[in-house]
């Protein structure tokens, strides 16, 4: 079952203040794995995509998993003797263990106990905690909050958790934009966190507007960008979709986007795909602080992508890595942290990973014995004055001499150290003068 209403908005995307103000309305929706908050999600993101929303029913089996019973919630709060809500999803929706069962009561403080979730060493915040494969509820506050609860073991506190968790199905949204050949960039993001900014909300924003920008080109590859709840998400597309998987050439998962600190990349676990070279290649080039990383089988969903049945092409591009920031999973991970200006240039970063993914090729010699003679096809000419002369000259030895369909236009702006843009372009002039031809 999927859901495609007709797309008509044209909201562009493109500014670190277009997706903050797009941050700003995903915060306050109550995500999970499953349930009303993805679709809410989805249908905002719809403004800015012709997304294809996926529904597939709780009890699939996808590979080793099942997708697991709709949850959804109305409110869920703790009551003091007074009446006031002392803990309250309707103000903090991190506030309720996240696929928390129902439970209406009275409970004393003792009895409450085993249900508070806090971190102690943060004791201002309060904790992002989920339950989704085991039934329990909870609630997450802050220690502050926790400490003035235990003031008195004796007081009785009402709960309520307005929650259901019933047959439904998992939602996950898919835009898929054909290119000239049939092999992918496969762009993947999960969306299944509540009010978390960073992690989450930041990875949506960037992603949308990196496809809104990937349909106004005409691209060589096509492109898929996948919205999808993590883990359970990545695992259900992969189990409906494994015919499409030998397409897919080029992948990112992308999240963590909005912090201020250094871009960190961890590799495809094949380790030298291009997609790693060509990461490494623009974060060097980039100017901003970064580090790459040897491929762990832990972290987001290429955890999945990279499984050894599978064993995609799929790195995973972000800012500060999961759980290396004190903000991480807290309610700190809030609208203050993240900035426009992280956002907007996490999404050049990518806007320059897809400028290279199209650009890069190999190429053949058609003179491969000793120098063509360049003077009489007019080489020199075509160079012309520009300041980028001797450069250019430079890049046409490189090409022509790498040009054994071994080496890719990336190759030889490492071996060269001459800008790729200059390496492309010199080689856009050689296959005009028929000196090379792609491969
Ligand atoms: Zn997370």
């Amino acid at each position: 079952m999927s859901w495609t209403t007709q797309y008509t908005a044209s909201s562009l995307l493109q500014s670190g203040s277009d997706m903050y103000a797009l941050i700003e309305r995903l915060y306050p929706i109550c995500r999970s794995i499953t349930g009303n908050g993805l679709r809410q999600s989805l249908a905002i993101l719809r403004e800015y995509l012709p997304l294809e929303v996926h529904e597939v029913p709780s009890g699939t089996q996808v590979f080793d998993w099942t997708i697991p019973r709709e949850w959804n919630i109305r409110d869920a709060y703790i009551k003091n003797e007074a009446g006031e809500r002392v803990v309250d999803f309707r103000k903090l929706n991190l506030h309720v263990l996240n696929y928390s069962i129902p439970v209406a009561g009275t409970f004393t403080f003792e009895a409450l106990k085993p249900h508070l979730f806090t971190e102690p060493e943060k004791p201002a915040l309060v904790p992002y905690r989920t339950s989704y494969y085991q039934e329990n509820w909870g609630f997450c506050l802050s220690q502050q909050q926790y400490d003035e609860l235990a003031t008195d073991p004796l007081a009785k506190y009402e709960v309520l958790i307005d929650s259901s968790l019933e047959a439904g199905h998992l939602t996950y949204g898919e835009y898929y934009l054909p290119g000239q050949c049939e092999e992918e960039v496969l762009i993947s993001t999960h969306i299944c966190h509540p009010s978390l900014c960073n992690d989450n909300l930041s990875g949506m924003a960037v992603v949308t507007a990196l496809a809104s920008y990937v349909s106004r080109l005409k691209n060589r590859y096509s492109y898929r960008f996948l919205f999808i709840p993590g883990t359970i998400g990545s695992i259900s597309w992969l189990a409906r979709n494994e015919e499409k998987t030998p397409h897919i050439r080029f992948g990112l998962v992308a999240s963590l986007l909005g912090d201020s600190g250094p871009f960190t990349y961890k590799k495809s676990r094949r380790g030298t795909a291009e997609i790693d070279q060509i990461v490494a290649y623009v974060l060097e080039q980039s100017g901003y602080a970064f580090q790459i990383q040897e491929f762990i089988p832990y972290g987001y969903d290429e955890r999945q992508f990279c499984s050894p049945g599978f064993n995609l092409p799929v790195g995973n591009l972000t800012r500060t890595p999961f759980a290396q920031y004190p903000e991480y999973h807290t309610s700190a991970d809030n609208l203050s942290f993240v900035k426009p200006e992280n956002l907007q240039a996490s999404l050049e970063i990518y806007r320059e990973v897809v400028h290279l993914i199209e650009r890069n090729r190999s190429y053949l010699n058609q003179y491969p014995k000793c120098e063509p003679q360049l003077g009489k096809r007019g080489l020199y000419d075509a160079i012309g004055g520009s300041n980028d002369r001797k450069q250019l000259q430079m890049a046409m030895l490189w090409i022509l001499n790498l040009s054994d369909g071994e080496h890719s236009l990336l190759d030889i702006a490492r071996k060269s150290g001459i800008p790729f843009d200059l390496i492309w372009k010199m080689a856009q002039i050689l296959t005009e003068k028929s000196l090379i031809t792609s491969k």
